[in-house]
């Protein structure tokens, strides 16, 4: 790879150094959307990658406000626990006269200034792959991975936290970068290395950056929305060829679940883990599409969480209850699970094996078997990492109940209605409310609609909150369903030649 330099950057860059007033000059002239800059509010991210390397290199320019000092932060802990964050951090310097501190345990980078005005600050990211199969699935999500011919970058791992609200942009631009290596920016698909893209600071842990020589980006069309396929030739399967059934057929049915037809685009992209590892899977989710690293094939388990976690964009995504930790995770996680299964079956790529075996194997059993199965909703969190039982509570909780609503609705409505009539008047109701947030109230005054009131309220504060299990031997479904309990665990079977197409569809 050659790698390519952004020549009008570098004499702009040169000059700047030298002739700050002059630079502003050229900036305006430059004619690209560097004009818009305004120092005062914004953050201008410089980046410089040769193709080979493993480490990167980035110029910070900002305006230091009249400020004495002004102190930055690198990486983030959250998610992946990445305790040692700061240390791939090297090189920091500051220009003109200005000096700075490093507190590494607190990953924060002080600048004192000599004088005001703009500034730059310099540092370089080392992406070193880490070999380590136990730590493979947070470090290769959530560290950069930057080696010959590969880039991958999160947004928390490249831009600064700083601690001044006056920076409400940022632009990031590639000074250097290598030729014809495929480039991929999350917040604009169809964007080169050299267009400077302007930035929340509010968005910019939503940014995810890739080059690869092994990338594989196509464009497809769901519905009017284009959809970004990112995969890797280092597969040995056709990952395109496996996502063809979710462009088809799982992405066109999500978006009529929610009689969602507009977004300006979405991706997805399925890269395997460098780390040699037995079959797994991690993932991270970020405005406009979904980032999966994995290893083996792309079994039930992987297409599961690529539904799950593209299914986000409505359920904890548009719908999100206001909350002090994870109280109403059973549904921002269990709603959402039991809705991904829904439009897997409708879209008929879940077989009736699977779906008794996600059921039963990954929910009823599990939960009921839990010794936490019972824990108050708001006592989850702190205890989320701590075990297994904690951190899957609230999906088979809220995935338990949800298919315990949806038969319910269908029992009550003669089968006219079910979860998915539910969830489109919710969507629809809180659209025109405007609020940010969904509420109790809202959601029991839209299922009242289907089941009585006080039903729905009694069943989120005992079952849902509080965690009371649902009692199977006394609850009635749906005639595909067999119900047995055995030691006070329900088995749920469906009857023989059951159409889940059909089940989950609906008549409107
Ligand atoms: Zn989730």
């Amino acid at each position: 790879m050659i790698p390519k330099i952004k020549s009008t950057m570098k004499s702009f860059k040169f000059l700047f150094v030298l002739v700050p007033s002059l630079a502003m000059l050229l900036l305006i002239c430059t004619g690209s959307l560097a004009q818009k800059i305004q120092h005062q509010e914004w953050l201008e991210y410089h980046v410089s990658w040769n193709g080979s390397s493993n480490t990167i290199g980035v110029d910070l320019i900002y305006d230091c406000n009249n400020q004495d000092t002004t102190v930055f932060y690198f990486g983030s802990i959250n998610p992946g626990g990445q305790t040692e964050i700061f240390d791939i951090l090297h090189s920091v310097t500051a220009v003109s006269g200005d000096s700075i501190a490093l507190s590494p345990s607190q990953r924060k980078i002080t600048v004192y200034h000599q004088t005001h005005g703009i500034k730059k600050l310099h540092y370089n990211i080392d992406g070193s792959l880490i070999v380590n199969p136990l730590r493979a699935r947070p470090n290769e999500a959530f560290r950069p991975v930057i080696k010959s011919g590969s880039l991958y970058l999160i947004g928390s791992n490249l831009f600064l936290e700083t601690n001044s609200f006056a920076y409400k942009r940022l632009t990031i631009v590639w000074d250097i970068w290598p030729q014809n290596v495929a480039y991929f920016i999350s917040n604009n698909p169809l964007s080169r290395p050299d267009v400077q893209q302007e930035i929340d600071v509010h968005n910019k842990e939503q940014i995810l950056i890739y080059f690869g020589t092994d990338l594989i980006i196509k464009k497809y069309k769901v519905f009017d929305t284009p959809y970004y396929a990112i995969t890797s030739k280092r597969d040995s399967t056709n990952m395109q060829n496996e996502l063809m059934p979710f462009l088809q057929r799982f992405f066109p049915s999500t978006r009529e679940f929610w009689r969602d037809y507009k977004a300006g685009y979405y991706f997805v992209s399925l890269i395997p883990l460098w780390n040699k590892m037995a079959s797994t899977s991690t993932g991270y989710s970020v405005d406009g599409g979904f980032s999966m690293k994995y290893s083996g094939p792309f079994d039930f388990q992987k297409r599961m969480v690529l539904a799950h976690e593209t299914s986000h964009h409505w359920i904890s995504g548009e719908l999100h209850f206001k909350s002090v930790g994870m109280e109403y995770n059973w549904f921002h996680e269990g709603f959402n699970d039991y809705i991904a299964v829904y439009n897997l079956a409708r879209s008929k790529m879940l077989s009736n094996a699977e779906f008794e075996q996600y059921l039963n194997d990954a929910n009823l059993k599990p939960h009921y078997n839990s010794p936490v199965n019972e824990l108050a909703a708001d006592s989850i969190e702190s205890k989320f990492w701590t075990n297994v039982y904690y951190e899957r509570l609230s999906y088979q909780r809220g995935f338990i109940y949800a298919f315990y609503f949806d038969n319910q609705i269908r029992l009550a409505t003669q089968g006219k209605k079910n979860i998915r009539d539910f969830l489109v008047v919710l969507f629809e109701r809180h659209k025109k409310s405007k609020e940010i947030n969904i509420t109790q109230d809202l959601f029991v005054e839209v299922a009242s609609q289907f089941l009585p009131a006080s039903n729905i309220r009694k069943e989120i504060n005992e079952n849902l909150l509080k965690g009371k299990l649902l009692d199977f031997k006394n609850i009635r479904l749906e005639k595909m369903f067999k119900v047995t309990i055995n030691n006070h665990i329900p088995d749920i079977r469906l009857i023989e030649n059951a159409d889940l197409k059909q089940f989950y569809d609906w008549k409107n």
